[in-house]
Formats: C-alpha cells, sequence, structure tokens
C-alpha cells in the first residue's frame, strides 16, 4: 500500500511518516524543503520496519509538473496531506503568500489525484477554522468562523474537499488539530521551526544559557492563573488519529472530520512549571502583553474521534514535554555539528 505524504520532511508530517512505516506502509514523501530539513529525510530513510519501503521527492505542489511527476511514477493508495504555511501571525501579514500557497497547491494536489482516480485524503486542518469559541469544549459542530487567513486557508480546502466529494467522489477526512506538542519517543525527530513560534520550544530553548528569556504573552486572561488555556495533543498520539483516519478511508468510509485534542485544558502557567520539573531548571520569563488573536481558552471535545475511529491519546502532557526537551537537547547538538 502506497500512501503520498505530502510535507512528509515537516514536523507533523515526519512523525506520521514513522507511524506508517512502524505500521507495514510503503511512503513516498512529497516535499520542497522550504520548511522541512533534508536531515529529517536522511533520519527516516535510516527507519527500516516491517519491510516497508521509503521514497523522496523533492518538489513543489505549487509546479503542477512536479506534481503529476508522483502520480506518473507511483500507484498512489491514499495520501496524506500535510504540506502547507502555518504560522498565524505571518498569515494576517502576507495573506496573498497563504492563500496561493496552501489552496493552490492544496488544489493542485487534488485535481492531479482526481486525474490518476486517487480518491482518499487524509488532511491536516486545525481548530484554527472555528475562531473564537462559543461553547467549551469545542466540537465538531462548533461554527467555524476563522478569525485569521491561516484558519481561511485550511477551511476553504475543507469546503473545496466537501465539492470534490459531491462532484468527484473525493473521500476526505479531515483532521482538526489542537495544539501538538511533544517529539518522537525514540529522539528520531522532533519540532524543528526557524523562527520558532510555539510555546512548549520557545520554553525550552531557554534551558542552553543562550540568554533568552522566554516571553509570557498575557497575563490578565479570565482563566485560572491569568493565562491562555490551550488543549495540548501529543505528537504521536495525533499520528496514531491518522493512521486510523487513513484505515477508515481505506475500508470505505465516507467523508468525515475530527478534532485531535486531549479534551484537557493547561494554561501557559501551567505548561512552564512542567518545562521547569522536566529540565530541573529555572528560566528566566518576561511578562509582555497579550498576543493579537490569542483566545483565551480552547479545548477540544474528542469524542467524535474516539468513537468512529476508536483513537485514544495516551500521553500526558508532562511526557510531550519531556519528549519535546529531549529533543532541543539533540536539535542543539546537530546545529552545533553544522557549524
Ligand atoms: N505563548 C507565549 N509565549 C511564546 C509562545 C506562545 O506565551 O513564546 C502563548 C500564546 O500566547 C498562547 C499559548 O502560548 O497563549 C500557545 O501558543 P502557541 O503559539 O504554542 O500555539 P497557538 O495556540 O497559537 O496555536
Amino acid at each position: 500500500m502506497n500512501i503520498l505524504v505530502t510535507g512528509g520532511a515537516g514536523y507533523i508530517g515526519s512523525h506520521n511518516v514513522i507511524a506508517l512505516l512502524e505500521a507495514g506502509y510503503n511512503v513516498i514523501i512529497f516535499d520542497n524543503l522550504e520548511l522541512g530539513h533534508l536531515e529529517t529525510v536522511e533520519t527516516l530513510k535510516e527507519i527500516k520496519a516491517k519491510g516497508s519501503v521509503i521514497d523522496f521527492i523533492e518538489g513543489n505542489l505549487l509546479l503542477i509538473q512536479d506534481v503529476e511527476a508522483v502520480f506518473a511514477k507511483y500507484q498512489i493508495d491514499a495520501i496524506m496531506h500535510f504540506a502547507a504555511y502555518s504560522q498565524v501571525a505571518e498569515s494576517v501579514k502576507e495573506p496573498q503568500k497563504y492563500y496561493y500557497n496552501n489552496v493552490l497547491g492544496t488544489l493542485n494536489l487534488l485535481n492531479t489525484a482526481m486525474e490518476y482516480d486517487v480518491n482518499k485524503i487524509v488532511f491536516s486542518s486545525t481548530a484554527a477554522t472555528y475562531g473564537e469559541p462559543e461553547y467549551i469544549p469545542i466540537d465538531e459542530n462548533h461554527p467555524q468562523n476563522p478569525i485569521n487567513t491561516y484558519g481561511k486557508t485550511k477551511l476553504m480546502i475543507e469546503s473545496i474537499m466537501d465539492d470534490y466529494d459531491k462532484a468527484y467522489g473525493l473521500k476526505s477526512v479531515r483532521l482538526r488539530y489542537f495544539n501538538v506538542a511533544g517529539a518522537d519517543s525514540k529522539n528520531r525527530v522532533g519540532e524543528w521551526h526557524n523562527p520558532e513560534t510555539h510555546l512548549i520550544p520557545n520554553i525550552l530553548k531557554s534551558t542552553f544559557g543562550n540568554g533568552r528569556v522566554f516571553q509570557m504573552f498575557g497575563t490578565d486572561y479570565d482563566t485560572k492563573d491569568g493565562t491562555c488555556v490551550r488543549d495540548y495533543i501529543n505528537v504521536e498520539d495525533l499520528a496514531q488519529a491518522h493512521l486510523l483516519a487513513l484505515k477508515y478511508l481505506l475500508n470505505g468510509g465516507e467523508t468525515n472530520y475530527f478534532n485531535l485534542g486531549t479534551q484537557e485544558g493547561s494554561s501557559v502557567k501551567e505548561v512552564f512549571d512542567i518545562c521547569e520539573k522536566v529540565t530541573y531548571q529555572k528560566f528566566p520569563v518576561k511578562i509582555q502583553p497579550r498576543r493579537p488573536g490569542d483566545p483565551a481558552i480552547l479545548i477540544a471535545d474528542n469524542k467524535k474521534a474516539k468513537e468512529v475511529l476508536g483513537w485514544t491519546p495516551v500521553h500526558t502532557l508532562e511526557q510531550s514535554i519531556q519528549t519535546a526537551y529531549n529533543w532541543e537537547v539533540e536539535l542543539a547538538k546537530r546545529l552545533a555539528n553544522q557549524v
């Protein structure tokens, strides 16, 4: 069974490649290496699990000939689509870049897939499609009113997928992630963004005595301790949900969409405290004003994924922070060796 993974050299994509290989699927990674890393591909190629095969194609979804070349070369059974720009603040400043890359890139992928009769896709969507929450926890019936361009691009793609199902029989599972956290428990891959904007790696990066001071955005929210509350879902648990979504489609499942979260909220201060505990360190912190566009609380209702896909997240937040820390130590070593 051949699975095409776009964005397989990136953070979430690479953990899914490992899960696919370990479950015995063949993987074709398609990535332009703009945000993904060749080192990650090399690490993934070393993972030989259950005789599964991995191939890497460097290509750009915006170049139709690159996309065509993959479908012409491989008999693809299904797609996992991660390739996208995903920074909220940047998406508001540069909407053109986001609409062009995320929406047009996906259209090229879908149109070529249709041409080659590939009609199953697991899509990396986001809780950002819901916008400002009207109630908590957020279930899949919550209205989708995204408040930033990133969320709008993902919602547009969800809507395109619905129309493609009606017209052409495309079956999609859209997985709406809450806050993805942690790294591979064997420390082979992890979060590697430049610049890093996410909470957990940003706290942990100040462990290396490099003068970085963690910036805490807003302590005056109407929450348990004044800081924003988020639902942190472990990246390996997330990958297991993708495997289940893939099986659901391969078994003839209809188009569907699921929240991926733990249904538990943790505040920025709580995350910070766990980081100090896990690393046995005290971090410098600077309280900053609120970051624009941050809702006070985002927590998933994850019942639907549990009931329909049979998914159960198993990692605690502390485990996610531990693996994220192990990875930061590894990444610092790798980067030091590159100089
Ligand atoms: N945050 C913070 N300092 C940082 C990065 C994030 O205080 O350096 C806060 C951010 O304001 C939000 C929470 O941590 O309340 C989670 O932010 P992140 O960017 O990790 O994910 P998001 O919720 O935006 O998807």
